[in-house]
């Protein structure tokens, strides 16, 4: 299954990623995810990244492209891989097109997570994650079993981003809508697009998921 999941910051892709990844065995890929790291590894790209990251804004196309072109090219994306949080442009949804056609490769689906701003505010602030091994959490709608402890790997510390806060929020929404958005008649034009409204609470979108990707 070769899958990209869109939606705004904070509407629940990364979330979803990871139960999908969990029913099917394909690696979740988030551009996101690999910009934080390649930044707490001080590589070149990672410093490059950080501004436009810490106000925001979308960081280049060429990096984010680069960036996927050598993930997918990695063993573990053979059967399969759900992109998160790329492509956020036109021009990286148009080259990714060109990459995936000169490996023979077909989209199965583009899964829209539709959820209210209003929402989305109280997800991001809300939003942290294990140090250790990445887990995300929520204070209010996905709180560790035991208070404090990651119940994944037992890890007792934990981080929140620095750019979910308000005012990089609001960024990252006008972003969301002048840049990204136009990726989804894109795709819709293709006959890819599904739609989910992801309001519910994670099990109950993450149902609606699998429901559309024929899963159980
Ligand atoms: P994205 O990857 O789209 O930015 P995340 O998956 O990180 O979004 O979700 C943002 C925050 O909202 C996280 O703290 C997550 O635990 C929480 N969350 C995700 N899905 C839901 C949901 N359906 N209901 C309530 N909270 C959710
Ligand atoms: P969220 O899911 O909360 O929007 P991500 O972790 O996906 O956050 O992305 C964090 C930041 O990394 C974005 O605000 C942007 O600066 C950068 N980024 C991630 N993916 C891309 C992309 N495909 N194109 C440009 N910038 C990206
Ligand atoms: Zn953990």
């Amino acid at each position: 299954m070769k899958l990209i999941l869109l939606g705004a910051p904070g509407a629940g892709k990364g979330t979803q990623a990871e139960v999908i990844c969990k029913h099917l065995g394909i690696p979740a890929i988030s551009t996101g995810n690999i910009l934080r790291e390649a930044l707490k590894s001080g590589t070149e790209m990672g410093l490059k990244a950080k501004a436009f990251m810490d106000a925001g804004q979308l960081v280049p196309d060429e990096i984010v492209i680069g960036i996927i072109k050598d993930r997918l090219a990695e063993e573990d994306c053979k059967n399969g891989f759900i992109l998160d949080g790329f492509p956020r442009t036109l021009h990286q949804a148009e080259v990714l097109d060109e990459m995936l056609d000169r490996k023979g490769i077909n989209l199965d689906a583009v899964i829209e997570i539709q959820v209210p701003d209003e929402i989305i505010m109280e997800r991001i602030l809300g939003r942290y994650a294990c140090m250790k091994c990445g887990q995300g959490y929520h204070d209010k709608f996905q709180k560790p079993k035991v208070y404090g402890v990651c119940d994944v790997c037992g890890g007792t510390d934990f981080f929140r981003r620095v750019d979910d806060n308000k005012t990089t929020v609001q960024n990252r929404l006008v972003n969301y809508r002048a840049l990204t958005y136009p990726t989804i008649p894109y795709y819709e034009k293709k006959g890819l697009l599904r739609c989910v409204d992801g309001t519910g609470t994670i099990e109950a979108v993450s149902n609606k998921v699998d429901s559309i990707l024929g899963i159980k």
